[in-house]
């Protein structure tokens, strides 16, 4: 399936809860989920169904993958290498996810949200140790460095926003230096490391029926 590109609030309303896909709205008043937390549709408000152990696994499933915003497929083929490797299954898939170039970019602060962050990589505004790359779903390495063109460097937007991420607790695994706006991954990421709130055991449980 073709990712996803309708309302992004209606996704985190289905869910009922925050995913934070809009970046700076999501902590205004405007959030739908504050002001509208019941399922969207013409059944939305009123029914109330009884969830299956099906349903509830499912749920979490729809729930990571729009977080990342990654197509059925791809997170599908993350799952499989999960499985295949050494270790808990669900720490090495949730490891897959976090090494993605958005969500990279989006950590380190160049972006209000994976979907913008997303967009300045497809656009070709990234570089990895100084080389243009622009697939969202390049997985970063340690050792790596992030940074952004010459002319996106300078835009407001985003020196704003690695201004703001700068002061804010950066994840252990990523560095930032934002005089000259450059990231660089010193580590694989553990799950104690990834503030994603999710239970992934029901994921783990959802592809392995
Ligand atoms: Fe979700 Fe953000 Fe929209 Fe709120 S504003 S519903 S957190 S995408």
């Amino acid at each position: 399936m073709a990712r996803y590109t309708g309302p992004v609030c209606r996704l985190c309303r289905r869910e009922q809860t925050k995913l934070f896909l809009k970046g700076e709205r999501c902590f205004t008043p405007k959030c739908a989920i504050d002001r509208r937390n019941y399922p969207p549709g013409q059944h939305g408000p009123g029914r109330q169904k009884k969830v299956s152990q099906y349903g509830i696994q499912l749920r979490e499933k729809q729930k990571l993958r729009r977080i990342y915003g990654v197509s059925e497929r791809q997170f599908r083929s993350y799952f499989a290498r999960a499985a295949k490797q050494a270790g808990v299954t669900g720490e090495a898939f949730l490891r897959f996810l976090e090494r993605r170039l958005d969500n990279v970019v989006y950590r380190l602060g160049f972006a209000y949200s994976r979907s913008a962050a997303r967009q300045l990589v497809a656009h070709g505004n990234i570089r990895v140790n100084g080389r243009k790359v622009d697939v969202p779903s390049y997985l970063v390495r340690p050792g790596e460095q992030v940074s952004l063109n010459e002319k996106h460097r300078q835009n407001p937007v985003i020196q704003q926003a690695v201004q703001s991420a700068s002061v804010r607790a950066m994840p252990v695994w990523l560095e930032l230096n934002p005089e000259v706006v450059e990231g660089k991954i010193t580590a694989l990421p553990n799950r104690g490391d990834i503030d994603t709130q999710i239970n992934e055991q029901l994921i783990v449980e959802f592809y392995s029926r």
